[in-house]
């Protein structure tokens, strides 16, 4: 038996640079990973067979879950007869702009690495894991990054300082599909500056941090669902130093720069929404 954490990942910035030939956005973001995760515990199995279970019920457990698609690409990939037991303890919030089934299936690949003793490097996972979804290859790595392409170009960021995150998600589910639908590439006003955040980054000082947040999506998810909006304010209200919405949202999240505050946020957030965490980038 094997158990591997699945990070939940935050936006610092995300931009939309233009609409690709391909259809798809070509986005430059960064990312950072929080100590709030889904614990993934894998048993070898001698049938064939790629078994889910979840703690979460309305998750599916068949080919539509991330994690079923990572294992059945390693064992496609590499030849394994084996079967395997996967069971996911699910804390993440789901379709919350957390990338948590992204999360999943990197946890996936790094623990089945391990289990079935595959030797390949993070890289390498990486790699595989473009395959299953554009947030993957981040999520392989974790940390602190800088994301281009679809979202799989992963160049890397020092360490920063661990820096406390109020998680707020609204009780809406939110189609990350839609939104960029609904993005307009020429009238986004205000680009993040992704520069800017990588040298606030390496002062490790919240407020610069907070100063060069910025996610395009914003205001297309603010259109759709005007509680967002209500509830990023609410987060600098009750003393964020910054707040911004992550991925396409519905999450929105608060930087503090004291424990303390971090708290009275957390409490103070705990009357409006049932789903508020307190972390830390991790
Ligand atoms: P992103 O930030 O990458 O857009 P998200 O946080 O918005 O991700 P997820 O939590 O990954 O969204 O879930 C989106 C959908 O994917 C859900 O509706 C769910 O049914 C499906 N899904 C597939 N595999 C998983 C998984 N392992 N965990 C959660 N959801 C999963």
């Amino acid at each position: 038996m094997w158990t591997e954490k699945a990070q939940a990942k935050i936006n610092l910035t995300l931009d939309v640079l233009h609409k690709r030939p391909d259809g798809y956005h070509e986005v430059e973001m960064v990312m950072q990973t929080v100590d709030l995760s889904d614990h993934l515990t894998f048993t070898p199995s001698e049938q064939g067979e790629i078994v889910l279970s979840c703690t979460v019920p309305y998750i599916p457990l068949d080919n539509r879950n991330l994690v079923y698609q990572a294992a059945q690409l390693v064992k496609e990939t590499f030849g394994i007869k084996e079967g395997i037991r996967i069971h996911i303890d699910k804390r993440i919030p789901v379709a919350a702009g957390l990338a948590g089934g992204s999360s999943d299936a990197a946890a996936t690949l790094r623990g089945l690495n391990r289990v079935w003793g595959l030797g390949q490097s993070l890289d390498q996972l990486a790699e595989l894991g473009a395959k299953i979804g554009s947030d993957v290859p981040f999520c392989i790595y974790g940390g602190t990054a800088i994301a281009r392409g679809r979202g799989e170009m992963i160049s890397h960021l020092p360490k920063v300082a661990p820096t406390w995150v109020v998680l707020v998600k609204p009780p809406i589910a939110v189609s990350t599909g839609d939104v960029y639908g609904r993005l307009n590439v020429a009238e986004i006003d205000k680009h993040p500056h992704t520069e800017a955040m990588v040298e606030a980054l390496a002062t490790g000082d919240v407020r610069q941090i907070a100063a060069h947040l910025g996610n395009v999506l914003e205001n297309v998810t603010f259109s759709m669902y005007p509680e967002v909006e209500r509830l990023k304010s609410q987060l600098l209200k009750f003393g964020a130093v910054g707040a911004l919405m992550s991925g396409s949202g519905p999450t929105v999240f608060a930087l503090a720069d004291k424990e303390h505050r971090a708290t009275r946020i957390y409490n103070a957030l705990r009357g409006f929404s049932r789903e508020v965490y307190l972390c830390r980038f991790y």
